[in-house]
């Protein structure tokens, strides 16, 4: 039974995966998501990690074909924060008792290795929170001298781990470069997160068995899984979304496969579904990262549109998020929430 070999926590191969991403059986999905929340609960207790966001720029030298942020798109209205704005937001999140700032931002050559150092040695003197980066590839150096400077975590999502797919939806990047990136995050040792996008045009069942294989391999610190949103400023314009289904699905199993990995309910799932966040929290996820950027900016920061509590300030998206958590049954997180690998 494929559910009893999933309880075994035993590597699983493509041909498995394919198979129960085909299987339009309820039961046996019912009996996964059974099984990735009793995991969450086994190994990450009932608390949800609490990750304050920070979008600090939207300008980007990229052409992501999925992303409204992507350079050619003339009808972005572009922002930039400058470091002494950054450092208001942190304070709030601080403020607010929240352990991890995130800061978010496109591929903006702005913000020079020396800028970037200085904020996080900034932060790290005057707030108690550990720093998540995501701001894209970099070089070994640049990553090294960020997490000498301070920097606890990084994501970089994978978004397919099928080069052919992640080839055609980069035009001027490629997935061989996002493989050496995310190399350099582990042996730089930095907490690390990757992830996919669920539901891309093209996107087949096969490719999303190696995306979950991607994360057997792997075992990232942070697990960042989201469903496609097409945003009609790009190339995407008109296809069909990822459904909340195949992410609760992708979810669940990088639950069963990553067992010690923070993986967020995120703001994608979010929006394409009401409730979308509190379903992921019952299938596997243990984070929910509440936006502090400020609300004149937050408007523009649109990778994807009609994103979830864009109009709200951090502090009433704090709130509510709160509630959310306490509703669904669990607690809220007051430790700093690092990767289990590097906890003592
Ligand atoms: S996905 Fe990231 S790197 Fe790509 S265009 Fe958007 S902000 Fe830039």
């Amino acid at each position: 039974m494929a559910i009893d070999i999933l309880k075994k926590g035993k590597q699983i191969d493509k041909t498995f995966v394919v198979d129960l991403l085909e299987s339009a059986d309820k039961s046996l999905w019912d009996d996964i998501f059974s099984l990735a929340d009793f995991i969450r609960e086994q190994y990450m207790g009932n608390a949800v990690h609490l990750r304050g966001i920070i979008e600090f720029s939207n300008i980007c030298k990229r052409s992501c074909n999925y992303c409204g942020l992507q350079k050619q798109n003339k009808q972005q209205h572009r922002y930039r924060m400058m470091p002494e704005e950054i450092l208001k937001c942190v304070s709030s999140v601080a403020e607010l008792g929240i352990k991890t700032v995130v800061l978010q931002s496109g591929e903006d050559d702005f913000y020079t290795l020396d800028i970037l150092v200085d904020l996080i040695k900034q932060i790290k003197k005057n707030y108690d929170v550990a720093i998540t980066l995501s701001i894209g590839e970099k070089t070994k150096q640049e990553y090294r001298a960020l997490h000498d400077a301070g920097a606890d975590r990084y994501l970089l999502r994978h978004e397919t781990a099928s080069p052919e797919l992640y080839n055609k939806l980069h035009p001027d990047s490629c997935f061989e470069d996002r493989l050496k990136c995310i190399k350099y995050l582990f042996e730089t040792g930095f907490q690390v997160g990757i992830g996919s996008m669920i539901g891309l045009p093209g996107q087949t069942n096969s490719n999303m068995a190696d995306d979950i294989l991607f994360l057997q391999k792997f075992q990232p610190d942070m697990i960042g899984t989201g469903p496609f949103i097409p945003n009609g400023q790009t190339q995407l314009k008109g296809t069909e979304a990822g459904t909340i289904e195949q992410t609760l699905k992708i979810t669940a199993l990088a639950r069963i496969v990553c067992r010690k990995a923070h993986i967020p309910a995120t703001t994608a799932t979010g929006t394409i579904d009401k409730f979308g966040r509190e379903k992921a929290l019952h299938v596997g996820a243990n984070v929910i990262m509440p936006n502090f950027t400020p609300q004149k900016y937050r408007v523009h920061y649109t990778i994807y549109p009609n994103k979830r509590c864009i109009t709200e300030d951090g502090h009433k998206c704090n709130t509510c998020i709160r509630a959310m958590i306490i509703n669904e049954g669990r607690t809220i997180a007051s430790d700093y929430g690092h990767a289990l690998r590097f906890q003592k």
